[in-house]
């Protein structure tokens, strides 16, 4: 039985001419671009070209491009970056990915004080809240762009034109780019992160893209590379990878982004027609969400035994972010935008790509509505 991935949202399969483009730096063009001679200058070349490029394809500057492990990284780096040692305020929200809340959490631990601007029931940060909470000592402001569970996109560009020239804010844009147009600069926001596996390019790479004249302290030291903000030998490959893989999603930004939209409805719709009854979580409205996810509650069952009857069944799918998928904790993405607890107990997220065939997202809903069913009439309430 072939098994239907439907989890892009944790991860996205490799494209063939993203790995072609990445071969012969992993082989001919070996060298580290640090070094000094012409086999570290072809190298060198090769990566100052990715940066680039990907620079160009985010709207911003070359030199405001900082190649990290992954977005894990990169969020690191920017709020512990961006703080400073002085203690202060910060805002976020919570419906953030861990690799933001876990590193609030520990400077909240070692005496910064934070705000969470709540979210509506659709997961949309409720903005008028926004001048309520800021401080004349708010340093820090960190909001996601899309949302990892629920896709709910967020009003960034509202909320850079409310700081202060002296707050930063930093932004984390995984879920957003390569899948949706984003342009660093028109955003208005300090730092942005972004991640390559989630744009069918390798794993292993992200960026954090800076603005320039921005004071960040480095996470590690012992290195000049990227300007001293991330030192460590750049992964020359990975970095190639990444601008191939965000050059193909730009390219062909309408035709994925029209095949996704019709893919997702198209699976609700069969949802809704024989596994009924749907919640579906989150923003319904267009162009409140990016049209890769669908956050669905089938009342009457249980996520984690959804989770394990669609494995074996051949539907790959999540409880949640990958991170705390296969653990039964409520998800605070959903807990934050006021979802019942009956609710919330077995909400699925099933995330698209234009990857996939409308026979496998046919195929796909046929085998969650069975499996929901099945799991339906056998629960003891
Ligand atoms: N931020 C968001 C919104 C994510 O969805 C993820 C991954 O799921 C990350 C950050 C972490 O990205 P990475 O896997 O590159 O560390």
């Amino acid at each position: 039985m072939d098994v239907i991935y439907l989890d892009n949202n944790a991860t996205t399969p490799l494209l063939p001419a993203v790995w072609e483009s990445m071969r012969s730096h992993l082989t001919d063009v070996f060298g580290n671009p640090g070094s000094a001679h012409r086999i570290g200058a072809r190298a060198r070349r090769a990566l100052e070209d990715a940066r680039e490029h990907t620079a160009a394809l985010i709207g911003a500057h070359a030199d405001e491009v900082i190649f990290t492990s992954g977005a894990t990284e990169a969020n690191n780096l920017a709020l512990f970056g961006l703080v400073g040692t002085s203690g202060g305020h910060i805002i976020s929200s919570p419906i953030e990915h861990p690799s933001v809340t876990e590193p609030i959490g520990r400077l909240e631990q070692v005496g910064f004080s934070v705000d969470r601007l709540p979210v509506n029931a659709a997961g949309i940060a409720k903005i008028d809240l926004l001048p309520g909470l800021l401080r004349p000592d708010t340093g820090l402001v960190s909001i996601m762009l899309a949302n990892h569970e629920t896709g709910s996109l967020q009003p960034v560009p509202t909320i850079a034109a409310q700081l202060e020239k002296t707050m930063a804010f930093h932004c984390d844009a995984v879920q957003a780019v390569g899948k949706i147009p984003v342009h660093f600069h028109n955003l208005g926001v300090t730092t942005l992160s972004l991640s390559a596996h989630k744009f069918h390019g390798p794993k292993g790479i992200g960026a954090l893209v800076v603005r320039r004249h921005t004071r960040l302290q480095p996470l590690m030291l012992g290195g000049h590379q990227q300007q001293g903000k991330r030192p460590g030998t750049e992964p020359v490959a990975l970095a190639v990878g990444l601008a191939t893989a965000l050059d193909l999603a730009h390219r062909q930004a309408a035709e994925r982004t029209e095949k996704i939209h019709q893919l997702r409805s198209c699976f609700l719709g069969l949802l809704q027609e024989n596994a009924s009854p749907v919640v579906r979580n989150g923003p319904t409205e267009v162009g409140c969400s990016i049209p890769h996810t669908l956050n669905l509650s089938f009342p009457g069952c249980r996520a984690d035994a959804l989770l394990m009857n669609l494995d074996l069944a051949g539907v790959a799918c999540s409880t949640g972010s990958a991170c705390s998928s296969g653990s039964l904790l409520p998800s605070p993405v959903l807990q934050a935008m006021g979802v019942p607890d009956e609710v919330l107990k077995s909400a699925m997220r099933f995330s698209f790509s234009a990857l996939l065939t409308q026979e496998e997202v046919t195929d796909g809903a046929r085998r969650v509505a069975a499996v929901v069913n099945r799991l339906r009439r056998t629960s003891v309430s």
